[in-house]
C-alpha cells in the first residue's frame, strides 16, 4: 500500500517517483487524504532534489487528471491562451487578451494568483469590484463563446490540485522549482482547452528562473509538455530583472493596462504587449508573421476596438465597468509618498524582486496561505534602467495603508536602486522567441 511519508522519504533521498506514486499523491492532495503538512514537504523535497522529464510530464497530466479537461474545439477552430511564469509588474494578460480577441481570435485563460513575490492576474482582476475569477465550467464556455474571451482561476473543476498545490507554494518558499513550475503552468493549461498556447518565460532577479540557461530549460520542458498533449506552444523569454512596466501593485497594475489599451502604456509594457499578443496572432493562425501581426494588433489598438473589448469582458464577467473611466471606483490607497532620487546619474538596476517583496510587505501580496490582500498598495515607478535621473526627481511613488508602512516601502526600495556615472544599456527585454513544431 502506498503511503505519503514514503513518497516523501523516497524524493528526500532523490530516487524518482514512480507514475504511480505521482497520481496517487496527486489525487491524495486534491481530496484532502493528504494533509498540507506532507504536501508542503513534498514541495520542498521535489524543488530541492528535482525530477526527471519523464516525472515531470507525469506529475503535470496527473494534476490535468484531478479535474476536467475543456474542449473548447467547437467554439473557434483556434482558441488561443497565454501564461506568463512570473514576474513583478507583469500586468501583460490584461491588456494582451483584450487585444487579441479584439483581433478576432477568442482567448480563454486559467490564471493564477500571486506567488512570493510576483503578482497573479486574479489578485488583480479581482480589484475591479464585481469581477468574478470563479466560473463555473458552463460560464467560462459560454464567455469565450458570446464575448471571444474569459479570464478565470481554477475551480474545484478544473486542475483543482495545481490550485492547492500553488497555495501552499506560496507561503513555503517551494515556488522556483523547475518541475512544480512546468507542471503547474502546462496543467493549468492543458485543462483550460486552448490548442495554442504562448508562454511567456520571465528570467532575472523578479523571475522564478534567474538566468537565461534556466529559464530556457524550464520553456523547453513546458513546450514538450504541451506538444506531448496536442498543443500548439510558443515561449517567449523576457526580461525580467527589473518590474515591467512602472506599476507593481494590483489596482495600479490594472489602470496602467487600460491605459495601455489607450496607447498611453510605458514604451516598454507597450512593446512587450506588442510581442506577445504577436506570437499569439500567429500561433491562432490569423496572421502568417509577428510582423504582420504587429500591423493588425496596431490598428486595434488606435482605432479603440481593443478597450472595448475589454468592456464587454469585464461585463460578461460580472466586473464594473466603469472602473474603465473612473479609476477612483477601485480600491485607493489613503498614503501616496513620493520619493525624489537621492542623486543623479544613470540607472544601472532595480532590483525588481526586492520591489515585488516591497508591495508584497505593503499588502499587495500574501505571507500567509488565503491571506486577504489589499488592492490598493503598491509602487509606481518612474526612470527605467539606461534612463538619466536629475537628483530631486520623482524615483517612485508609494502607494500605502499608512505612513508606517509608507516610510518602511520607500527605505527598502531606495535600496534595491543602482546607480552609474557613466551611461547604461537596459537590458533587452526579449531574449529569445522558441517556436514549437
Ligand atoms: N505560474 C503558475 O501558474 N505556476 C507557477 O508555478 C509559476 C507561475
Amino acid at each position: 500500500m502506498l503511503r505519503a511519508v514514503d513518497i516523501i522519504a523516497k524524493k528526500r533521498d532523490g530516487l524518482d517517483l514512480s507514475t504511480e506514486e505521482i497520481s496517487f499523491f496527486v489525487r491524495g492532495l486534491t481530496v484532502g487524504e493528504i494533509p498540507d503538512y506532507q504536501v508542503a514537504a513534498w514541495a520542498m523535497a521535489v524543488l530541492c532534489r528535482g525530477m526527471t522529464a519523464r516525472e515531470t510530464v507525469d506529475l503535470t497530466m496527473a494534476m490535468v487528471r484531478s479535474g476536467e479537461v475543456l474542449d473548447l474545439s467547437g467554439i473557434a477552430p483556434i482558441v488561443v491562451d497565454k501564461h506568463s511564469t512570473g514576474g513583478v509588474g507583469d500586468k501583460t494578460t490584461l491588456a494582451v487578451a483584450p487585444l487579441v480577441a479584439a483581433a478576432g481570435l477568442p482567448v480563454a485563460k486559467m490564471s493564477g494568483r500571486g506567488l512570493g513575490f510576483s503578482g497573479g492576474t486574479l489578485d488583480k482582476l479581482e480589484a475591479i469590484p464585481g469581477y468574478d475569477t470563479s466560473l463555473s465550467i458552463e460560464r467560462f464556455l459560454a464567455t469565450v463563446r458570446h464575448v471571444g474571451i474569459v479570464v478565470a482561476g481554477q475551480t474545484a473543476d478544473l486542475a483543482p490540485a495545481d490550485g492547492k498545490l500553488y497555495a501552499l507554494r506560496d507561503v513555503t518558499a517551494t515556488v522556483p522549482s523547475l518541475p512544480l513550475i512546468a507542471s503547474s503552468v502546462m496543467s493549468k493549461k492543458i485543462a483550460s482547452g486552448a490548442q495554442a498556447v504562448v508562454l511567456d518565460v520571465k528570467l532575472g532577479s523578479g523571475a522564478f528562473m534567474p538566468t537565461l540557461q534556466e529559464a530556457r530549460a524550464l520553456a523547453q520542458t513546458m513546450i514538450a509538455i504541451g506538444e506531448g498533449a496536442g498543443r500548439r506552444v510558443t515561449a517567449v523569454l523576457s526580461d525580467m530583472s527589473q518590474p515591467l512596466g512602472r506599476a507593481v501593485g494590483n489596482t495600479l497594475e490594472v489602470i496602467e493596462a487600460v491605459e495601455t489599451l489607450r496607447g498611453n502604456g510605458p514604451p516598454d509594457f507597450h512593446e512587450h504587449c506588442l510581442v506577445i499578443a504577436a506570437e499569439m496572432l500567429v500561433l491562432g493562425a490569423l496572421a502568417a508573421t509577428p510582423e504582420v501581426a504587429r500591423m493588425i494588433l496596431e490598428r486595434e489598438l488606435t482605432e479603440g476596438r481593443a478597450l472595448h473589448k475589454m468592456r464587454d469582458w469585464v461585463q460578461a464577467q460580472g466586473g464594473d465597468v466603469r472602473v474603465l473611466d473612473d479609476y477612483s471606483r477601485m480600491p485607493q490607497a489613503p498614503i501616496v509618498l513620493d520619493t525624489p532620487a537621492p542623486r543623479s546619474g544613470y540607472l544601472a538596476g532595480v532590483d525588481a524582486r526586492e520591489v515585488g517583496l516591497t508591495a508584497v510587505g505593503l499588502g499587495a501580496g500574501r505571507e500567509r496561505k488565503g491571506q486577504a490582500i489589499d488592492h490598493a498598495v503598491g509602487i509606481v515607478l518612474g526612470p527605467k534602467v539606461g534612463d538619466w535621473v536629475g537628483g530631486g526627481e520623482t524615483l517612485f511613488t508609494v502607494h500605502a495603508r499608512d505612513s508606517a508602512g509608507a516610510s518602511a516601502a520607500r527605505e527598502r526600495l531606495l535600496a534595491a536602486y543602482t546607480w552609474s556615472d557613466a551611461p547604461v544599456s537596459p537590458p533587452p527585454l526579449i531574449y529569445e522567441v522558441l517556436r514549437g513544431r
